[in-house]
């Protein structure tokens, strides 16, 4: 296959960027307020894991998420007293609510009934296709999205053969077989989902559907495991993708609190700069060259700047020596050495104090920055 060129920009202080990837154009579908595919920028979702029933303890669950950055969150739907309690969960909470719906296709059109802004469903464990197709008409009647979820477990038996040889050929050709009922009926508010287990798989059958169609893709890698091992798999799995321009939205599936997953969310498209969320900590992995506890002075570093918004790159690095260069791309940096610490800002040293006053010299040149910056934001935001 072909790999998206990437493309590179000379900023003015002769830094190299990387340019975003160019984003596969997809077909737009709103989800109550928020859009996903197009030009709208990747949506973030989880799930909760209350009981659905449970209508307090669900929105509680889902202001801490909203709190956290999700942008959409999902509820499970096992049953019609569940369905029945998405009525006062979709009216009191502040982002859209989406029914994820598993074998009973009456608690899909429960769930559009009780005002669902998408519905979820996996066409191959609803018990049929006209069962399929009569959810996708009450979701046109409704004027919502389903996102058709295709994956391993829910394959139709004629794809098996195809799964063991060409797994990836074989979720793709379930994907189409179902956007063609809709299309057949004329339903195209869709979403697609491809998913495995396997990351490989996952990022063969999204590239290989996203060459051939123009769905919106939700991206994801499922049962990715617990914090830190799903973290890392979701990670190369939604990340490969994401920097092929492949997705629209995703969720980060982790055996874990699922703030835990906005987290990670966050995190992976920071790291590709598709979204900036905070400033960005770079800091040096220390060497025999280091005279200092980097490792906490950096924790210090983070705390400082973890309720920030603006998008700087903070550099920590553990010798003077190297430090600045190393880290020249950052807007502002520390290095600490054994008995003094600089400031750096691109590379320059502007600043060297005494090691024990290198964390309030950092705040001031913090403070300073964050002064320039709003009064740059005020500027461009004045007519
Ligand atoms: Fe080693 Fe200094 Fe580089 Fe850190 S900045 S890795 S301490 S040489």
């Amino acid at each position: 296959m072909l790999f998206p060129e990437i493309k590179y920009k000379q900023s003015t202080d002769g830094v190299l960027a990387v340019n975003l990837p160019e984003r596969k154009k997809t077909r737009k579908v709103m989800v109550g307020r928020v859009a996903i595919g197009g030009d709208a920028p990747i949506a973030i979702q989880s799930m909760t894991n209350t009981k659905t029933t449970n209508v307090a303890l669900t929105l509680e669950q889902i202001k801490n998420l909203e709190s956290a950055g999700c942008e959409l969150i999902r509820v499970a739907i096992p049953g019609f007293d569940a369905a029945e309690a998405l009525k006062m969960i979709v009216s009191q909470s502040t982002i859209p609510v989406i029914a994820d719906i598993h074998f009973d296709y009456r608690l899909a059109l429960a769930s559009i009934a009780s005002g669902a802004a998408k519905i979820r469903i996996n066409p191959g464990n609803i018990g049929g296709r006209e069962r399929f197709i009569e959810v996708a008409r009450n979701a046109e009647a409704a004027g919502i999205p389903l996102r058709i979820g295709v994956n391993a477990g829910s394959l139709e038996k004629k794809l098996l053969e195809l799964y063991r040889q060409k797994p990836a050929e074989a979720l793709v050709e379930s994907a189409f077989s179902y956007l063609d009922l809709l299309e057949r009926i004329g339903y195209s508010r869709v979403v697609v989902s491809i998913k495995a287990s396997s990351a490989f798989i996952t990022i063969q059958a999204n590239r290989l559907f996203a060459e051939q169609a123009s769905n919106a893709l939700h991206l994801g890698v499922t049962e990715a495991g617990p914090l830190n091992t799903g973290s890392i798999k979701a990670a190369i799995g939604i990340g490969t993708l994401l920097a092929e321009g492949i997705g629209d939205t995703f969720r980060v599936s982790l055996t874990a609190n699922p703030v835990e997953e906005i987290r990670v969310a966050r995190e992976i498209l920071q790291a590709l700069g598709i979204r900036i969320f905070k400033p960005e900590l770079i800091s040096c992995p220390t060497c025999g060259r280091c005279e200092t506890d980097l490792v906490n002075l950096t924790k210090t570093v983070e705390t400082i700047i973890a309720d920030l918004s603006l998008p700087l790159r903070i550099a920590v690095m553990g010798c003077a020596v190297n430090g600045p260069g190393e880290a020249r791309e950052a807007d502002l940096g520390i290095c600490a050495g054994k008995k003094q610490g600089l400031l750096f800002r691109k590379g320059k040293v502007v600043k060297t104090v005494k090691l024990e006053q290198l964390i309030d010299a950092f705040k001031a040149e913090l403070a300073d920055e964050l002064l320039a910056y709003n009064s740059r934001k005020e500027e461009r935001t004045e007519c």
